[in-house]
């Protein structure tokens, strides 16, 4: 298992690999592709299963048993479970066994995702599952959040990663969420995300005591936002300005505040 480079989370475990969720932009299935061959092959040798290679190619949900069996670490630890993979697409088999390994690994915190909370229930939660789900914008919240609660998770949470507009939270979702992961978008497609966006949701979060994390700008940053040193930095080096508000960060200096305030809370 290895030290996970997303920030609110210390390792990524990913037992299964593939979806169906078919998402028009899927960073898995691109990594996927890259690495079919030799995640089948080591699959394929120490285990010896035959036609796992298509499995893994074809980006079908496939469990990998020298994954899923991987020794976890000694120090309690928050473990992100499956980035590569959406746990709404697994068969029967696959939660289970992947749900029996969490519950077992008692001292650790899971962390799963999912975009399709309404298709995705467990025949048990066990109590250091940290179930979430991911949404971009209000519509998705709208569908997913209330889904997602009616599930008897012992912590709920969501991401908003990457926010791609306004999001309010209803009343009735802020007693049971408890934890909050805001995001904006990178990668060559990135669109911003607005300064009041991520600052009317931290405020929601704050009011009902939501725990926030605020990871990074992404792509853009809104010009608003920096520090004094951060513009300087702009002046002797200048990034592309992309816009009224935002320009383009060239990873000269770290956009993971707003306003100057870092939020990198967990749950408690
Ligand atoms: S749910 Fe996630 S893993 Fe599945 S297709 Fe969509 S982006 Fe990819």
């Amino acid at each position: 298992m290895q030290k996970s480079k997303i920030q609110w989370t210390d390792y990524t475990w990913n037992p299964v690999w593939g979806c169906l969720g078919g998402c028009n932009y899927c960073y898995a299935r691109g990594i996927a592709k890259r690495f079919a061959k030799p995640i089948a092959e080591r699959e394929a040798t120490l285990n010896k299963r035959k036609n796992i290679f298509e499995d893994v190619a074809r980006f079908t949900p496939t469990m990998l048993d020298h994954r899923l069996f991987a020794e976890f670490p000694k120090k309690p630890s928050r473990v992100f479970v499956n980035s590569m993979s959406d746990p709404a697409f697994w068969n029967r088999t696959i939660r289970r066994a992947v749900l029996d390994r969490i519950h077992f690994n008692e001292s650790h915190s899971f962390q799963m995702l999912t975009k399709f909370p309404q298709i995705l229930e467990f025949d048990y939660y066990p109590p250091n599952l940290c179930f979430g789900t991911s949404c971009e914008n209000q519509e998705s919240a709208d569908m997913r959040i209330p889904a997602l609660l009616e599930r008897p998770a012992a912590l709920h949470f969501v991401s908003f990663e990457p926010l791609t507009g306004h999001v309010n939270l209803k009343t009735e979702w802020t007693e049971k969420i408890k934890w909050v992961i805001i995001g904006g978008m990178s990668g060559t497609k990135a669109t911003p995300m607005r300064m009041e966006w991520a600052e009317s949701l931290i405020e929601e979060c704050e009011m009902f005591n939501i725990q926030v994390f605020f990871k990074s700008w992404g792509k853009y940053v809104p010009i608003e936002n920096l520090t004094v040193k951060e513009r300087n930095a702009i002046m002797l080096k200048p990034p592309k300005i992309t816009g009224e508000y935002c320009y383009n960060a060239s990873e000269q200096v770290s956009y993971e505040h707003v306003r100057g305030f870092e939020y990198r809370n967990f749950p408690k």
